[in-house]
């Protein structure tokens, strides 16, 4: 049935899908017993779309997470990420993929305490070799459409937890990556505060066109995707999209699950 979830064939679809991934497995030996952390995976995710990735502790999300953004080599199966077979990648081709293709974000917003807002936000800009004002205008940017313009000379002791998140958004996003990566973004914040960071990655996906996929245990965050993709023991056991989500973007695939 998951084959119905797979964006068959050329033309509008296939120029959209961003990744694909095809039988992919994770099984880790210990002793004498296999633990299968992926059994069998197979899903594409378009340009523009927001996806969660669905399940409760042990479930296989940040071992999926993990083989996507080419941090461990899968078993077996295959990864496609813009066009490209990450699977296939050494070590270094990965590290140059990574840095070209791919922000992430992290639970635990890894900012730095030396540095302000703005600063934090304009580093990576910073590594790549971006002179100080034009980086400083682009993190601007970000920080405006993550509405912490205002932290722009806070240090991140100074900023509320939510603060801070909206700063490592902003930051992931600085190097307009094609593909965003969440891990439980908003695990360290409370639910009021969860709410309006999932709504403002919502909205800057959608209007940026970027794609993001967040792994998540709760099904209420998991709700602001457009799809969820849920997993159990290692197995994709759903892929729903949210109601409103684009008619336009089911075409090519008519068979999630709702409809
Ligand atoms: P989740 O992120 O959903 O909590 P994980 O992807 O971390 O789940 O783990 C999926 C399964 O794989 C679990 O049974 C876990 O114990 C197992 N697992 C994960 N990493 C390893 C590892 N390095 N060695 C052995 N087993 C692992």
């Amino acid at each position: 049935m998951m084959g119905d979830q797979i964006l068959e064939g050329t033309g509008k679809d296939s120029a959209k899908r961003v990744i694909s991934v095809r039988d992919l497995y994770k099984i880790y030996r210990i002793g004498e017993n296999k633990v299968y952390a992926l059994n069998g995976v197979s899903f594409d995710i378009r340009r523009g779309e927001f996806v969660a990735i669905v399940g409760t502790s042990g479930s296989g999300k940040s071992t999926l997470l993990n083989m996507l953004a080419g941090l461990e080599p899968p078993t077996k199966g295959s990864i496609e990420i813009a066009g490209k077979r990450i699977d296939k990648m050494n070590e270094r081709q990965l590290v140059a993929f990574r840095r070209n293709n791919i922000g992430f974000i992290f639970q635990s917003y890894n900012l730095l305490n030396t540095m302000n807002g703005l600063e934090n936000v304009a580093m990576p800009l910073m590594f790549r070799g971006v002179p100080k004002a034009k980086r400083e205008k682009i993190a601007e940017k970000y920080m405006k459409l993550m509405s912490v313009l205002d932290q722009a000379k806070h240090m991140p002791n100074q900023m509320s937890g939510g603060q801070q998140q909206r700063i490592g958004i902003a930051r992931a996003m600085v190097v307009d990556p094609k593909i965003i990566f969440a891990d439980e973004p908003t695990g360290n914040l409370d639910s009021h505060t969860s709410m309006d960071v999932l709504e403002l990655m919502q909205k800057l996906v959608h209007e940026q066109q970027k794609t993001l996929v967040m792994v998540t245990h709760d099904d209420h965050l998991a709700s602001f995707a457009d799809r969820q993709i849920r997993i159990v023991d290692g197995k994709i056991v759903s892929i729903e999209s949210r109601k409103d989500y684009g008619a336009e973007s089911s075409e090519g695939e008519g068979n999630d699950k709702q409809q």
